[in-house]
């Protein structure tokens, strides 16, 4: 998610006239004394004796609990007043248990009586998540639930991410699927295109991807559920109720129990299909500001203030959450552990994840690995703006060696190989610009020390940030800013669609092959782009879906994607664990040539089949004459084409490497 620029006029507005007012608090030191409460019975508990709410609001002169009898718009049949109780709490219990019934709390603080809320820990919502559902969440797993298990992973470099947003996936008139736009597409079996081409969950398979990214599915802010034939779309950065599923991307937002039980439908016929389900959370900030949940149950606490009261705004968003803060930071810990046990979500993406701390940002990494030890946990690590937190409690980039058990992207490779992400002009080493050799090595060596790479050439970064290669995430492109086919439009104006197709491939080339883990953007093994918008955070489908027709007139491209994926899941050579076996088993060509990288990964790497795989990279537009070993070299890739049982066979020598294009090598 890049900046402000996602918010809607209208709800940019709303932030633009909250962010101007003063809060409650103009000392966010006095929040350290605040008591905290890590009850799970917070909010919401329904048991033998009755149904028990428990609002977390220390500084509330009253509050109160209003039951209705549906999601909106009709008034409220009782209301519960809540006494003080312990760690900052308020309560209220009825002896019956309300399942069908909904709620929101009303607080006041400093004699003011603040707006209805359906609080923060809302696990099932009715409409536009206004209020708070009380649901038998036994009655929402899908059969076989009890048994349901996601991929197993060794390390996370085992995993191959494909980021994906429901509409884009399946809105398209192509692509055969059912239940367009929602969580039900991805349980579709069997489904092709107009074509004839596998499509949905089919398609996954074929391609050979471990784990999708599913953009936010939380309930954001910005699509009107109650008017979901308008098609609106929206990625979702805009944070309503954290811990409910968003309405739109089920059938019938107005039953809570009917957006649970999907995505878990979803969740299940995925791993049901052997593939992983990793969610983008956004703990960093909020939809909205003074009328967020946040602010209606405790104004002030969750978030961070310049010395002036006003929101600080280190998401470009209106404001940040204080993750240094008790409640807050239990707040995302459980948040995050109650989606990997209620929904078995098998790993999590964090937006903007240097708005966070360090300390929270490895909780939640320890808290996720006992519950399920093949969870892995990734995040942006930058900020989108200044933030009060020091820098260097910051879960950035440049930390992560501090953050064991957790990845970041590399905007490293990212940059080195296409060029720049936000100079849509530039080019990288993939498509001809020298200068990213170095870059691309520490690609390559996943941002670890390595004896042969001088960090000091580095575009981006200056220093081996990286502890272990399972703390990068390679890629070249996301949902955020040109996808890669539009990138290469623009950089390479003058190319015909052929050239293009070469350049992507040279590009992924580079990604799948470098340790870490690889990850892509859907609908790239089609070349499919978005008509050169960058931030299509809320447009049309006519931009953002995925036209499955592409997957037969760039069929060739398709399969060089599932080769390269094969290749790389079959061969634990490009999936090393440790600093030092990277150290000890890439070694790098020495090479003058502009635009040429060359290394060999040696001593059967990771317990590797291969004794020795060579790698060349031609980002030029001359052939390289490469020098090889002499030896019985099978060839895996060579002039644009990649196979991963092999295309061929070489005696090694002088092997010419084409303009764009890679060279592997492997021999036993
Ligand atoms: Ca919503």
């Amino acid at each position: 998610m890049n900046v402000k620029s996602f918010l809607s006029p209208a709800l940019a507005a709303v932030v633009a006239v909250a962010g101007s007012q003063t809060v409650l608090a103009m000392d966010d030191s006095q929040y350290s004394s605040w008591p905290a409460y890590d009850g799970s019975d917070l909010e919401l508990l329904v048991d033998g004796t009755g149904t028990h709410f428990t609002l977390w609001s220390p500084k509330a002169d009253a509050a109160e609990v209003l039951i209705y009898d549906s999601g909106r718009n009709t008034p409220a049949v009782d209301s519960l007043v809540m006494h003080r109780a312990d760690g900052g709490t308020w309560r209220a219990s009825v002896p019956e248990q309300l399942y069908g019934k909904f709620y929101t709390f009303r607080v006041t603080v400093g004699g003011k009586q603040l707006a209805e809320t359906p609080g923060v820990w809302a696990k099932a919502v009715g409409t536009n998540g206004e209020r708070a559902a009380i649901i038998d969440f036994a009655r929402t797993n899908p059969a076989g639930w009890d048994l349901d298990r996601g991929p197993e992973l060794k390390s996370i470099t085992d995993a191959v991410i494909y980021e994906m947003h429901h509409r884009d996936f399946s809105m398209h008139p192509s692509s055969g699927i059912v239940h367009k736009g929602k969580f039900l597409a991805l349980t579709e079996p069997q489904t092709r295109s107009v074509l004839g081409d596998k499509t949905g969950i089919d398609h996954l398979k074929e391609l050979g991807i471990t784990h999708v990214h599913i953009l936010p599915s939380y309930d954001y802010n910005s699509v009107d559920e109650s008017n979901l034939p308008s098609n609106q779309y929206n990625w979702g950065y805009d944070p309503f109720n954290y811990n409910a599923p968003e309405g739109s991307y089920s059938t019938d937002p107005a039953n809570p129990a009917t957006r649970v039980l999907e995505m878990k439908q979803m969740v299940k016929a995925l791993h049901d299909a052997g593939i992983g389900v990793v969610m983008d959370v956004v703990y960093n900030h909020t939809a909205n500001n003074d009328e967020s949940n946040f602010s209606l149950t405790a104004p002030g606490y969750y978030y961070r203030h310049r010395a002036d009261g006003s929101y600080s705004d280190a998401s470009g968003c209106g404001n940040e959450t204080a993750s240094e803060r008790e409640q807050m930071r239990n707040f995302i810990i459980n948040s995050v552990k109650y989606w990997a046990d209620e929904y078995h979500i098998d790993g999590f993406r964090f937006d903007l994840m240097a708005i966070h701390d360090m300390e929270t940002m490895n909780k939640v990494a320890v808290e996720l690995k006992k519950i399920n030890p093949s969870i892995f946990v990734y995040g942006e690590g930058w900020t989108a703006g200044d933030s009060p937190l020091p820098a260097e409690q910051r879960a950035l980039k440049e930390n992560v060696g501090k953050m064991r058990g957790v990845a970041v992207f590399s905007d490293d490779i990212r940059d080195a190989v296409k060029g720049h992400y936000s100079n849509a002009a530039d080019r990288g080493f993939a498509t001809g610009k020298p200068g990213s050799e170095e870059t691309v090595k520490i690609g390559i060596v996943a941002s670890t020390k390595h004896p042969q790479v001088d960090y000091g050439k580095g575009n981006n970064s200056k220093f081996p940030y990286a502890s272990a290669p399972t703390q990068i995430i390679n890629y070249v492109s996301c949902h955020d800013d040109l996808t890669l086919t539009d990138k290469l439009a623009a950089s390479m104006p003058e190319a015909t669609e052929a050239q293009r197709q070469r350049a992507a491939r040279l590009a992924q080339t580079i990604v799948f092959t470098s340790q870490g883990t690889p990850f892509m953007f859907a609908g790239e093994e089609l070349f499919r782009d978005k008509k050169g918008v960058h931030n299509s955070y809320k447009s049309p489908d006519s931009v953002n879906a995925i036209d499955w027709t592409l997957k037969n007139k760039n069929a060739a491209q398709f399969d060089y994607y599932r080769e390269l994926i094969a290749l790389r899941r079959a061969h634990p050579a490009f999936r090393m664990t440790s600093t030092e076996d990277i150290a000890r088993n890439i070694v790098f060509d020495k090479i003058q040539s502009p635009n040429v990288v060359s290394y060999s990964i040696r001593n059967h790497a990771n317990g590797d089949e291969w004794r020795e795989i060579k790698l060349v990279f031609n980002g030029s537009d001359a052939p390289f004459v490469a020098k090889v070993p002499k030896g019985e070299w099978t060839v895996i890739a060579r002039n644009g084409e990649i196979k991963a049982a092999g295309l061929g066979t070489s005696k090694g020598g002088s092997v010419v490497v084409e303009p764009v294009s890679a060279l592997i090598l492997a021999r036993k």
